[in-house]
């Protein structure tokens, strides 16, 4: 059985952005003109396809990365569209971990914003491919080479400018596009012809310079062209296009593209770059996973055992459970079966389809580098591994961040009680980076996440989706715990138990670790090997325990526990023994080494008129908040700063009080510390 495209002709992409840089708009206006929408949506009236939920029409913003396909110059091009609100990272990891290549739109106004800068870095952790294009040209304020400026200093990423606006802002016009040196011009109703013809007389000096800078780009990488530039001699349009496509994929340059999505300018050329410069599923390394406990890999190959990842469970109104996979190799057939290895279920994919913004197609078969969703599994969840039954591997899961924020929740009629549970376990599963428990102490039941818009959207989609009103507390921080001295302690469990005596001993070396480091258990017992299943129970008991600290029954983060050494009784031990004794040692090291309460610390940064700088900063200062760095830009000032997200909640509120409307703010997570 075959499908439409070859692995070669598929392209996997993102579209990253700070928020309003213009990610749906362009989204829309490349499925509009790769034919699959007729109509045009608009973010500001809320009919944009991509964003489809109803909280993101009202609100204009994307919250769920939903996953479309579209065709171009015969490939398929499969989009993720990933929200710019940092409340969302958890859209941008998964996203970040399941594609090839990635667009960065900036605001040709701004530059790189703070969104962009933390999602770049996100990027780089998944060496992932990408090209920018400078978006609104169009507007007041717009300035393509400011903009490179602002990459160049924020992101250290070595630019490769393939392309010069024609005009700015009221003027702009086109582009010339230094790879065939010819000017670009859009027009009908939607910009759907595209014309070209020589560049412009204004703007041949400046274009045969940067052609040049690009050419001395592209020499230092590639030998080839390095001797033809040497010589002097003609280059080919089809060698450039090689060596970029070479060199981005490498991830050694970043092509630089600019356009008006709005004004329908610039888009086929963004189209078309997607194709030519940005990896097929081919061309990215093998994926590596575990088989059992040997590191393996899988190559992007229909001949290899079918592995994919399972990135997105959503609940869909129609089909229900929706399980959005991406497969790295082999391939499966609708109605097949494959070993979900994360959770040891055999699973039937009952149908495959593929996914429009909001339609759908069923497919047959899916195979290397199709992402697809699946209907019909029943135990999978966001980060397991499907895979050939007979060849079973485990790859690597997707990380979430922790969540920060929670507010206690209870159905605002008691009888809907379930309801409002059976919601939350739906809603969990969806996304990893919700939880809700019940408070150990009060019994009430909270519900944490993100930041205070990522819970508010929950609450909304409570009483939308599954009808169940619900009354809320006031957000907080969710706390976590960590001891502030190093410690050493011996535990020995020695009770009789009805007739049985039970015995265990335990001595644990705990220490402090490197703020945002997490946990790690290690053993240093001598005869480890003989003492296995009990070092085992030891270690799940200390798992246990540092679920919930000794101060408020926070999780325990950032310790070093050593398993010294471990002690037994020939007939009065057992695992039940060790996971206690594990447990107590634990808990009573905590209290040894003065455990605190860490708080969310979260860097802010604000943009605002000059004039209101002052007004900013000591309202900064009021919060705690730590000034890292002040910047002048051509919206004014950017101040940066570190505050404990307590003191930040109605933010939003107050920076718009204090600077009437014209201030904006981004927050992002850094790490916890200890509360002063
Ligand atoms: P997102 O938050 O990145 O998804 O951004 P949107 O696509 O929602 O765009 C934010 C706003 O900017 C909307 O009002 C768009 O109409 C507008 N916009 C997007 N691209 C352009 C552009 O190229 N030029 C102009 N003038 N406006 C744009
Ligand atoms: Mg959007």
């Amino acid at each position: 059985m075959t499908r439409k495209y070859s692995t070669s002709q598929l392209r996997n992409i993102g579209i990253m952005a700070h928020i309003d840089a213009g990610k749906t708009t362009t989204t829309e206006r490349i499925l509009y003109f790769t034919g699959l929408t007729h109509k045009m949506g608009e973010v500001h009236d809320g009919t944009a396809i991509m964003d489809w939920m109803a909280q993101e029409q009202e609100r204009g913003i994307t919250i769920t990365s939903a996953a479309t396909s579209c065709e171009w110059l015969d490939h398929k091009i499969n989009i993720l569209d990933t929200p710019g609100h940092v409340d969302f990272t958890v859209e941008v990891e998964r996203c970040l971990r399941v594609l090839d290549g990635a667009i960065f739109l900036l605001d040709a106004k701004e530059g790189v914003e703070a969104q962009t800068e933390a999602v770049w870095h996100q990027a780089n952790h998944y060496h992932v491919p990408r090209m920018i294009f400078v978006n609104k040209m169009d507007v007041v304020g717009a300035d393509f080479y400011r903009s490179i400026d602002t990459i160049h200093n924020r992101l250290k990423a070595n630019t490769a400018v393939l392309q010069l606006p024609i005009g700015s802002e009221k003027t702009f016009d086109g582009l010339v596009s230094l790879i065939d040196m010819k000017a670009y011009y859009y027009s009908g109703e939607n910009g759907q012809n595209v014309t070209n013809g020589p560049i412009p007389e204004a703007y041949l000096e400046k274009s045969k310079q940067y052609r040049n800078k690009l050419i001395e780009t592209l020499a230092e990488i590639d030998d080839e062209m390095m001797l033809l530039y040497i010589e002097d001699q003609e280059i080919s349009t089809e060698l450039i296009k090689k060596v970029v496509r070479k060199a981005t994929i490498d991830g050694l340059i970043v092509p630089i593209l600019c356009g008006s999505a709005y004004k329908n300018k610039g888009v086929q050329n963004l189209l078309d770059a997607i194709i030519n410069y940005l990896p097929s599923p081919l061309d990215r390394p093998a994926i590596s996973g575990h088989v059992h406990d040997v590191l393996e890999e899988r190559k992007p190959s229909e001949d290899e055992p079918f592995s994919a990842l399972i990135f997105k469970v959503m609940t869909d109104p129609y089909v229900g459970r929706l399980s959005y996979f991406r497969v790295y190799s082999g391939h499966i057939k609708q109605n097949g079966s494959a070993l979900n290895v994360s959770k040891h279920k055999k699973e039937r994919l009952s149908k495959i389809l593929d996914m429009h913004a909001n339609s759908r197609t069923e497919i047959a078969y899916a195979g290397v580098g199709d992402i697809v969703a699946a209907v019909g599994l029943k135990y999978s969840t966001t980060g397991d591994t499907l895979s050939d039954m007979n060849a079973p591997i485990e790859l690597e899961s997707i990380v979430f961040p922790e969540p920060v924020i929670s507010r206690a929740i209870e159905p605002k009629t008691p009888g809907d009680f379930d309801k409002m549970n059976e919601a939350l376990v739906r809603l969990t599963e969806e996304d990893p980076t919700l939880t809700s428990y019940v408070h150990p102490d009060t019994g009430q039941i909270l519900i944490s996440g993100m930041g205070e818009l990522h819970l508010e959207i929950i609450l909304d989609r409570l009483k939308r989706e599954f009808k169940v009103g619900v009354n809320s507390g006031k957000p907080q921080v969710t706390y976590r715990e960590s001891i502030s001295l190093p410690t050493n302690v011996t535990y020995e469990l020695d009770k009789q138990l009805g007739t049985n005596a039970i015995y265990a001993l335990v001595q644990l070396d705990v220490k402090p670790r490197e703020r945002g480091s997490g946990h790690e258990i290690t053993v240093s017992v001598k005869k480890k090997n003989l003492l296995k299943t009990y070092i085992n129970a030891c270690v799940e008991g200390i798992e246990q325990s540092l679920k919930s600290g000794v101060i408020g029954g926070y999780e325990v983060i950032d310790v070093g526990v050593d398993i010294v050494a471990i002690d037994f009784k020939e007939d009065q031990s057992n695992d039940v023994a060790f996971i206690t004794a594990g447990s107590n040692a634990i808990t009573q090291a905590l209290k040894d080494g003065q455990s605190k309460l860490l708080e969310p610390i979260f860097s802010v940064d604000v943009q605002v008129p000059e004039t209101y700088m002052g007004d900013v900063i000591d309202d900064m200062n009021r919060r705690h908040g730590e000034i890292t760095n002040i910047e002048s830009n051509q919206s004014g000032r950017l101040i940066k700063a570190i505050t404990p997200l307590s003191n930040l909640f109605g933010y939003a509120t107050d920076l718009r009080s204090i600077t009437r409307g014209h201030g904006h703010y981004t927050m992002i997570f850094s790490h916890f510390d200890f509360v002063e």
